[in-house]
């Protein structure tokens, strides 16, 4: 059983990452980031009121992330594990959860924390915007990205290391040695 929570500033790999190792221990990616793009390319009611939020590189509200995350990690699918991405991304959102998962009986192993210093993330970011025309990847929302993760989801990390279930993982570096170092952490 695994059940991680992946942390860690815009553009250090925590998605693709979570992607490759969700595949190989046979369990859902749930990356909030990745449903609130589709609920805005679909024009849902979640996507019309994130839409703004998003664009302008704030987390979006979190009565709208709340009741999302309990429905997803109560389908059948997350019974036999989870990684998440991109949640919680605030204490609020980290309190929420724990409660959640006091409720649901169940417990997160562990919390990896992708360290990546700012110089290359937003080098990365600024690739992807060109690669993949995200709407929050241009220079000014990349910086305001960067000070709201330093801000509210950066004090995540005494959060989690208080209760000793954090790692740190050096994200830069190639994108076979993260997930090598990933790969040996859940075999643990
Ligand atoms: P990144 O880590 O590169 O910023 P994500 O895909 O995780 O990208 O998130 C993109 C945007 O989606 C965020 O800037 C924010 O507006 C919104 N978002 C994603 N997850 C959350 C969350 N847990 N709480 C609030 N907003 C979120």
């Amino acid at each position: 059983m695994t059940r991680l929570i992946f942390l860690g500033p815009p553009g250090a790999g925590k998605g693709t990452q979570a992607k490759i190792l969700a595949d190989v221990c046979e369990i859902p990616h749930i990356s909030t980031g990745d449903i609130l793009r589709n609920a805005k390319a679909e024009g849902t009611p979640l996507g019309l009121k994130a839409k703004s939020y998003m664009d302008r590189g704030e987390l979006v509200p979190d009565d709208l992330i709340l009741d999302l995350i309990r429905e997803r990690l109560n389908q059948p699918d997350a019974k036999a594990g989870w990684i998440l991405d991109g949640f919680p991304r605030n204490v609020n959102q980290a309190n929420f959860l724990d409660n959640l998962l006091r409720e649901m009986s169940q417990g997160c192993d562990r919390v990896v924390n992708m360290e990546v210093a700012d110089e290359v993330l937003v080098e990365r970011m600024l690739g992807r915007a060109r690669k993949e025309g995200r709407a929050d990847d241009t220079p000014e929302v990349i910086s305001h990205r960067l000070e709201v993760y330093r801000q509210q989801t950066a004090p995540l990390i005494d959060y989690y290391s208080d209760r000793q279930i954090l790692v740190s993982v050096d994200g830069d570096r190639s994108l076979n040695e993260v997930t090598t170092t990933l790969k040996e952490l859940i075999a643990l």
